[in-house]
């Protein structure tokens, strides 16, 4: 029986303590950000407060120590997604800016007029948006994946839409709008023996199951810090060693070059310091680091196990609520519950049940061209984390019980 010791593990949240309009936080917004854990909050005082340096530039002890816990933390992440090598890491702001590196860096070297790149109804703006400004400049065609009513990918379609011009396929792992769990392993078996690379958004999966980049057999892998469990301002690019050396840089300055000249060509530093041009987030990369050590000695198959009986806990629950409609259900789903409700308007639930110190999400969750498919312009979304309990979902159903009942 896999259970987690959750009273424990919420002791580690200082966060969890507080209260919201006097009523204890249930927190049910963590496919938008999650909390962090005081071993990840103390990395700042201990930093900060012990060996604040800029790193690469060595030779004082400060610098040392800042180098070796920033260049370790990348041996971390390889280890995280176990990566073969730990050049295949870089260290980026976060999802948003490791999807635009491989479309500024890989597209502008690979990308041209009539070549195509397929993605999903079910992305994140993020995994839209820059594609979109790309194909604009370069004139390469983009090409939809579609989606069904369970908001699960149509698989015979998506083999349909190669052609011998598509280059890349650029696809979400789990679906932060409706928690679907994508088949990027055979996706990307697909995209090979077509010839095409897989960039793949990890953003809702790393939080929530194990990651292995080469078992999927993944080009490219991107998540952030924020939502698993560490800071903002920082992300990852996992990115086939091979793929990241052909790569032209893409943003300059120092730290990603080997020499530099006005008068012959300048020379580039090796991957992955290509790519990480300017003095990084070394505070925040140090405190990811800590932070997939804290999920990792908790382990990702117990934290999914959880969350997936959160899931069927909540949606038990909501299923007595009158008129009310889940968005996605896939057979495959992370803890996330998008949900409209007849009558109520999703904005107002939202308001009203933070006032009983639940947060939940409303909105579009950065994904319109999915919810325009269901005819919708927002959804509410409680979304789960290893910390929440059965007992704050029951507080979450009754009080949307009570909500509903006064906006209608
Ligand atoms: N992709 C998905 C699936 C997401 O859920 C998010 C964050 N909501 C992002 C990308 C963007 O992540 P970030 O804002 O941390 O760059």
């Amino acid at each position: 029986d896999l259970t987690l010791d959750v009273a424990k593990l919420r002791r580690d949240f200082p966060i969890l303590d507080r209260e919201v309009h006097g009523k204890p936080l249930i927190y049910l917004d963590n496919a938008a950000t999650s909390q962090t854990p005081r071993q990840v909050i103390e990395v700042y005082d201990d930093y900060y407060g012990r060996y604040n340096a800029n790193i690469h530039r060595g030779l004082h002890t400060l610098s040392d120590e800042a180098t070796a816990a920033f260049e370790g933390t990348r041996e971390t992440v390889r280890a995280f997604l176990n990566a073969a090598d730990h050049r295949e890491i870089v260290f980026t702001r976060g999802t948003t800016e490791a999807i635009n590196l491989v479309a500024n860096a890989w597209g502008r070297a690979n990308l041209k007029a009539g070549d195509e790149v397929l993605i999903s109804r079910l992305e994140h703006h993020s995994n839209i948006v820059p594609w979109q400004l790309l194909a604009g400049e370069l004139g390469f065609t983009i090409k939809v994946i579609p989606v069904d009513e369970r908001g699960v990918l149509d698989l015979a379609a998506y083999r349909d839409l190669f052609t011998e011009r598509t280059r890349l396929v650029a696809v979400n792992h789990v679906s932060n709008a409706f928690g679907t769990v994508n088949p990027v392993a055979e996706m990307a078996r697909v995209a090979h023996e077509h010839g095409a690379r897989i960039l793949i958004d990890g953003a809702q999966a790393a939080p929530h199951q194990a990651i292995d980049v080469q078992a999927i057999d993944a080009d490219f892998y991107a998540f952030s810090g924020h939502k698993v469990y560490g800071p903002t301002g920082v992300g990852v690019l996992y990115g086939r060693a091979e793929l990241l050396e052909a790569m032209p840089p893409w943003q300059g300055g120092g730290e990603m070059i080997k020499t530099v000249s006005l008068e012959v060509p300048t020379t580039f530093a090796d991957i992955p310091h290509k790519f990480e041009a300017g003095t990084p987030a070394i505070a925040e990369v140090i405190a990811l680091g800590r932070a997939l050590r804290w999920v990792s000695d908790i382990g990702l198959d117990l934290i999914g196990a959880w969350e997936a009986r959160l899931l069927e806990h909540a949606t038990e629950g909501v299923a007595g609520i009158e008129g009310l409609r889940i968005l996605g259900t896939a057979p495959d789903k992370a803890g996330v519950l998008s949900f409209v409700v007849d009558g109520a308007h999703s904005q107002d639930i939202g308001l009203l049940i933070d006032q009983l110190g639940v947060a939940i999400r409303t909105g579009h969750h950065c994904a319109q061209p999915l919810l325009s498919q269901f005819g919708l312009d927002a959804t509410c979304r409680a979304s789960f984390a290893a910390y929440n309990t059965p007992e704050e979902i029951d507080v979450f159903v009754e009080g949307l019980e009570r909500v509903v009942g006064m906006l209608r």
